[in-house]
């Protein structure tokens, strides 16, 4: 049966690539990392219930699964290439495997990622995927290199798929809009590449904003104030959500997969050019300074900062 379901993936994952010498089947991938490339790995988890509501559409599962991992090879300025797939299954349910596969595929094709091994065993529903891609050596981006001075800046919209995910909560209707960027996350894998050589920092924003600009501050070992009028909120959103709601839900809502950057000034200009030749969006929300941590500020320059900061497994 785990060989039928290995099979399965296999046939709908699979996509090819001439840099997969080895793919599934034997007992490891043999892969051809280019000359004068680094290869960047990363790996996350997603456990049923904690992750993506239980009743979670298994296309949907699968398409996150991926993404997310994407979205950390965004984060680093890397382009992607391999993936891995372990999954843990409560039984054989080829409904859920094809389900999964199919999303998990969809994603994989638009960004050429070849699936090239895994492992599949019996537990709580629980995927795991691990990505792999790379960067022209040295170009990667991190968490460590902010200024102050740098401006910050976040791609897309914040808060969309954290407002969805209390919709559903309380058995609310979700705007079709809003569902989307909880359930088919859009990894910012083109944004991440363009910005290589130019942003002084990068991270994603998967716990939400707040928390995530703080693991910059502690890199970097500066601060960051923010300007609560300019986060960048959909129209969807701020039609579903009184203003205060959106603003919690941009700063600390979380699963948003968006990039949050800091930039030198002198290079802002460079960052919105490029920007518009990739079609991505990114909105100003404001500057590094001296110190720790991040502060948002008002029009009145009164600090708003919520206590909550975001999502964290082990937090009591
Ligand atoms: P082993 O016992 O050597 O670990 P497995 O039976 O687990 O081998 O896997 C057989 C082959 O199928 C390996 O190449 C493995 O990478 C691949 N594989 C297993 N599960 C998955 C999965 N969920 N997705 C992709 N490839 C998988
Ligand atoms: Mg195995």
């Amino acid at each position: 049966m785990e060989f039928d379901l290995i099979e399965r993936i296999r046939g709908c994952c699979g996509s090819k690539r001439a840099d997969v010498a080895l793919g599934i089947g034997d007992d490891a991938a043999v892969l051809d990392v280019p000359a004068g490339r680094q290869l960047v790995a990363c790996t996350d988890t997603l456990v049923a219930g904690v992750h993506f509501p239980e009743a979670t559409a298994p296309g949907d599962i699968g398409w996150k699964s991926l993404a997310v991992n994407l979205s950390d090879l965004a984060a680093m300025g890397a382009e992607p290439a391999w993936a891995l797939l372990a999954l843990t299954l409560p039984s054989p349910d080829t409904h859920f495997v094809e389900g999964f596969a199919g999303g998990f595929a969809e994603l994989a094709r638009g960004h050429a990622v070849a699936l090239v091994g895994g492992d599949t065993t019996q537990g709580p529903l629980s995927v795991t995927v691990t990505a792999l891609g790379w960067v022209p050596t040295g170009s990667a981006l991190t968490r460590g290199g902010a200024h102050p001075g740098d401006a910050v800046y976040v791609t897309g919209t914040l808060g969309d798929a954290a407002g969805a995910l209390q919709l559903l909560r309380d058995r609310e209707r979700v705007p079709q809009a809003l569902l989307a960027r909880l359930q088919r996350p859009r990894p910012r894998i083109a944004e991440g590449i363009a910005l290589r050589g130019l942003a002084s920092a990068c991270i994603d924003v998967s716990d939400g904003l707040l928390a995530d600009l703080r693991h910059v501050c502690a890199t970097s070992g500066i601060a960051a104030e923010l300007d609560s009028g300019s986060l960048p909120i959909s129209s969807a959103l701020a039609a579903t959500f009184g203003a205060e709601t959106c603003r919690e839900l941009a700063l600390s809502g979380g699963d948003d997969y968006e990039l949050c950057i800091t930039i030198p000034p002198a290079r802002e200009a460079e960052l919105l050019g490029a920007f518009a030749r990739t079609r991505g969006e990114a909105t100003r929300i404001g500057s590094i300074v001296a110190g720790s941590g991040v502060r948002v500020l008002d029009a009145r320059g009164d600090d708003v900062t919520p206590m909550r900061a975001g999502w964290e497994h082990f937090s009591a």
